[in-house]
């Protein structure tokens, strides 16, 4: 741990941005204000009480936050634990600051009471502290950031506080903290805190992953260790000189999760020590990624292109699970130093992480995948709007005013939170939950009241879908729906009903052509501009080389009349040697 003095905040600061005199002289004077109101004060553990606040100061530092919020970590618990008065620390400092340790002193109340007894109980009182929590995003983040890091620094503590509290915090922290960081895009953070309330309230497991997990994950990083030099060796034939290659560990927590799907067999999970080669340009990472399986074969499957196709919130980079050395199942993956810091470090460059989870379960390749891109667009321009600005101050001014002001938060009855578009209705928020809920909505309550479907979600509304096994999205509710993911998802079912549903007669067509380059295409836009529909259309390969391909059809057409000019049409169709068809 860093000792607690200004000169070490100050340089952590002015190791990412030049500070103004100013500014230094803002900082001394919360150092030493904070530092003089927990003068007597001393932490569980025994240390002062200023260490606290210093940390979080420090962790909000890290993290790139103006020097206001910097402040208020120092200050964030004077007002609450110490006699230094709010009207005090508003005259000292100005309203700005004041405003942020009053917002966190605030959020310091979302505590569970002790008179809630049933799950039911809980989970109600879980959605009133998170409705808090999104009333304090959208006045203003930053309170947010003074919150999350002061968490960070109570649960690297929590060793020494009472075991029942332990629980209690550290179960907080799993069910609001981690979800909130992970919602607003702070992956590492998320993780991190997911990773130390895995000890508290699973000790055996924790106990267990700590046995098995550290002996194999040493022998994993010995063996990469092995490798590294092949790959470096292997790069440098393509003339590629590594920015660095470095071994990512799974969280425990993560990867005990991991573990429980995977009957608890290490050997079946590849990535959980993984190889991380960051290049110079996107050219690179190609040339590397064929470079490393010249040198091993992949796996057959596992090669994935997040650069040509970016997951939804935004991540770049290649993925290979290959055959290494002693054919060892081993993950590597290969982005550009951009791209690296922008999936670890951008406080901002996360916000949508959570959406992968979701499109996870939808499949790549389904149209869902562009759906969720284009929603996600406030992500990208949240990110390419912190690129544009000098300094940290000119962000979070801009995150305050443009970044919350169309967007609603929801919460679902497991507390997790669900962002929409302002406008959005019960049928929006259960296809962003899952498409199988919007599939089959039936109703919805909202803060425990019965509402229409067309009901306009507020920020803070506890939603609760109510689903029913044989419901169906109908027509109507096209107009209902806001966002369009969901009416993707609604248009692609009522297609498909209407589709088994048809009774009219199609026209199946057997085209007989010489195999040429287009041919496909250009038939079927002969089709199309017929303004007729193909329902399906196979190519089946020749035989033997001597024989015409065969193309075969389905058409949704209802005459005989018509069925003939299309026919006429696609004989003329370069290369159709001879057309077969039957109305069906
Ligand atoms: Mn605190």
């Amino acid at each position: 741990m860093q000792k607690s003095s200004l000169e070490t905040l100050l340089q952590v600061i002015e190791k990412r941005r030049k500070l103004s005199d100013a500014e230094v002289e803002l900082l001394k004077k919360a150092y030493l204000t904070s530092q003089k109101a927990h003068e007597n004060q001393k932490r569980n553990s025994g240390e002062p009480y200023f260490n606290h606040v210093f940390q979080t100061a420090l962790t909000l530092a890290s993290w790139d936050l103006d020097t206001a919020t910097i402040a208020a970590g120092l200050l964030h618990d004077t007002v609450e634990d110490t006699s230094y008065k709010l009207e005090t620390l508003q005259k000292d400092f100005g309203e700005e600051i004041a405003f942020l340790v009053n917002g966190v002193t605030k959020l310091g109340h979302l505590k569970y009471r002790t008179s809630v007894k049933t799950e039911h109980e809980r989970m109600e009182h879980l959605a009133e502290n998170l409705r808090k929590m999104i009333l304090a995003i959208s006045e203003d983040l930053r309170v947010v950031f003074v919150k999350l890091a002061d968490r960070l620094h109570n649960m690297t503590t929590l060793g020494s506080v009472p075991s029942l509290k332990q629980k209690r915090i550290a179960l907080e922290t799993l069910e609001i903290y981690a979800p909130l960081a992970y919602r607003l895009g702070m992956q590492n953070l998320s993780g991190e805190l997911e990773d130390l309330t895995f000890m508290y309230l699973h000790p055996e497991e924790y106990e267990w992953m700590k046995k098995n997990v550290s002996e194999q994950y040493e022998e994993r990083v010995q063996y990469l260790e092995r490798v590294e030099p092949l790959l470096r060796t292997a790069l440098k034939k393509a003339n590629i000189e590594p920015i660095k290659i470095d071994y990512r560990a799974k969280r425990l927590s993560s990867l005990y999760k991991k573990l429980l799907r995977s009957d608890m067999n290490l050997e079946q999970i590849y990535d959980f020590v993984a190889l991380r080669v960051i290049v110079n340009t996107v050219e690179e990472c190609y040339s590397a990624l064929g470079m490393v399986h010249q040198l091993w074969p992949p796996m057959p499957g596992r090669i994935k292109d997040y650069i040509a196709l970016p997951k939804p919130n935004g991540y770049k980079s290649l993925h290979t699970t290959v055959f290494c050395e002693d054919k060892r199942v081993t993950e590597i993956q290969i982005r550009t130093l951009q791209m690296h810091e922008e999936a670890e470090n951008g406080i901002a460059a996360h916000w949508a992480y959570s959406q992968a989870k979701t499109s996870k379960e939808f499949i790549a390749g389904d149209k869902s995948f562009s759906v969720k891109q284009a929603d996600l667009n406030w992500v990208n321009q949240l990110r390419n709007w912190q690129k544009d600005f000098t300094g940290p101050d000119e962000f979070v001014q801009s995150l305050k005013i443009d970044f919350f002001k169309h967007r609603v938060f929801a919460i679902t009855p497991k507390g997790e939170v669900i962002d929409l578009p302002t406008g959005s209705t019960p049928i929006d928020f259960a296809y962003q939950i899952h498409s199988e809920i919007g599939d089959h909505c039936v109703g919805a309550k909202v803060n425990n009241k019965m509402v229409p479907l067309d009901y306009q979600i507020e920020s803070g509304d506890l939603v609760d879908i109510l689903v029913q096994k044989n419901k169906k999205p109908s027509e109507s509710w096209l107009k209902i729906a806001k966002t369009s993911a969901a009416k993707q998802h609604i248009r692609s079912v009522i297609r498909k009903e209407t589709s088994v549903l048809r009774k009219g007669p199609q026209l199946e067509i057997r085209i007989t052509a010489s195999d040429r380059l287009g041919l496909i295409k250009d038939i079927s836009s002969v089709i199309s501009r017929a303004r007729v529909n193909i329902l399906n259309l196979t190519n089946i390969h020749p035989p033997s080389k001597t024989a015409f391909p065969i193309i075969k059809i389905l058409c949704d057409i209802d005459s005989k009349e018509k069925a003939e000019k299309l026919i006429f049409k696609l004989k003329a169709v370069n290369g159709v040697k001879e057309i077969n068809y039957q109305l069906i």
